[in-house]
């Protein structure tokens, strides 16, 4: 296994890693440690060129440190991808050689799944590193973090609807909900336990079936969940939905959701700011998920705890970031990018 740092302006170290006996390829990228060590998920994917691998993984990377920081954990943001088919091409040598290039980095990086990677897979790579989190089984195993990110996502919502509206109560109130997955199923849970109408969509025929029968919603094709009439738009399912085709459609006042990367770029979040559609940041919205992880990473005994803290301080931060986006009339993404550039400043501030 050889590793070769390549020369990056913006990312403190981004690591090729090699090796040729197993058929390993990937990158490790260090966004920050300002706050701690990096932390973020291991995707595994068929890129069509080691170019395409090296984008992904900066922009994740540089995403996670944005997502911890707003989620105020002592971790900062990495990423790591492996350029290969998850179906035909993970084998058990291929996840330990990569885990032999993990800890090498002597905790500069903890790893945890992400899309083509299973918790067992994580296990494998914990044969050859400490610096892993997601775990089926062990003393500190977070398991699955989607009903914690369910329950910041449903906080979010919560917060974003008093915003607008001066109550956070959802009773009578109708939500679009984009995927039915494992964030979108929690998610559309909560909300219908608290009296929200719901209109779904998913490309899964029996998920949407069973969101019918179990939450009484009403479903829509689609593509026609952006045009729907409907209080709160929550996109649950795949990033740059928020875009110069959709946002034109949206018949909603609020978009809050859990899906990553939410906007196709940074102009879409003035677009609906322009349209008058308050949109929680997604980092800040779906930050449940890293805060229950990082109850592996950071070894914390007390997770219940822990958690409640973390997504109530969450909470807070998304209620400063509208305030101070409604002061300034400017949309809460403008203003959530500047709120972690200054905790960037003052890495204390994260604490
Ligand atoms: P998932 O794969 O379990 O669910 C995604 C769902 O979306 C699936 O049911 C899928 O059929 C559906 N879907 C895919 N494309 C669609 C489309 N074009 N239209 C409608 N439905 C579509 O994934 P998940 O874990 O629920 O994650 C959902 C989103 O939330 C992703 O963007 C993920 O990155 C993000 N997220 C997840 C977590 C977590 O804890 N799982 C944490 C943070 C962010």
């Amino acid at each position: 296994m050889t590793m070769t740092l390549i020369p990056s302006s913006t990312h403190e170290a981004i690591h090729r890693v090699e090796d040729p006996d197993s058929g390993l390829l990937g990158l490790i990228a260090i966004h920050s440690t300002q706050l701690g060590p990096a932390a973020g998920g291991l995707r595994m994917r068929p890129y069509e060129t080691f170019e395409a691998a090296l984008e992904d993984v900066s922009r994740l990377s540089a995403g996670m440190t944005y997502k911890n920081a707003a989620a105020g954990l002592p971790l900062g943001g990495g990423k790591a991808v492996i350029i290969a088919d998850p179906a035909t091409q993970k084998t058990p040598d291929l996840l330990r050689a990569f885990g032999r290039a993990i800890e090498s980095l002597k905790g500069q990086y903890f790893t945890a799944e992400d899309m083509g990677v299973s918790p067992e897979d994580m296990s494998v790579i914990g044969e050859e590193t400490a610096y892993v989190a997601g775990l089926p089984a062990g003393e500190f195993a977070s398991g699955d973090p989607s009903p914690i990110t369910a329950r910041g996502i449903f906080n979010a919502i919560r917060t974003t609807h008093a915003a607008r509206h001066g109550s956070s109560d959802l009773t009578g109130r109708s939500v679009s909900l984009q995927g039915l997955g494992h964030v979108g199923w929690h998610l559309a849970g909560l909300l219908r336990q608290a009296g929200a109408n719901l209109i779904v969509t998913d490309i899964d025929p029996v998920r949407v079936a069973a969101a019918v029968k179990a939450f009484d919603a009403t479903p829509v094709a689609l593509d026609a969940i952006y045009g729907v009439e409907a209080d709160i738009f929550a996109p649950c399912a795949i990033g740059g939905i928020l875009n110069q085709q959709t946002i034109p459609q949206l018949r909603t006042s609020i978009v809050a959701g859990g899906a990553n990367n939410q906007l196709a770029t940074p102009e879409d979040a003035k677009a609906l700011h322009a349209r008058g559609i308050l949109y929680a940041p997604d980092f800040v919205a779906n930050g449940g998920g890293i805060i229950n992880v990082a109850t592996e990473i950071l070894k914390i005994s007390d997770r219940s705890r822990f958690v409640d803290e973390k997504l109530a301080a969450l909470d807070q931060t998304m209620i400063r970031i509208l305030t101070e986006a409604k002061a300034q009339n400017v949309s809460p993404d403008t203003v959530a990018v500047a709120t972690v550039d200054r905790m960037m400043a003052a890495p204390q501030a994260a604490e």
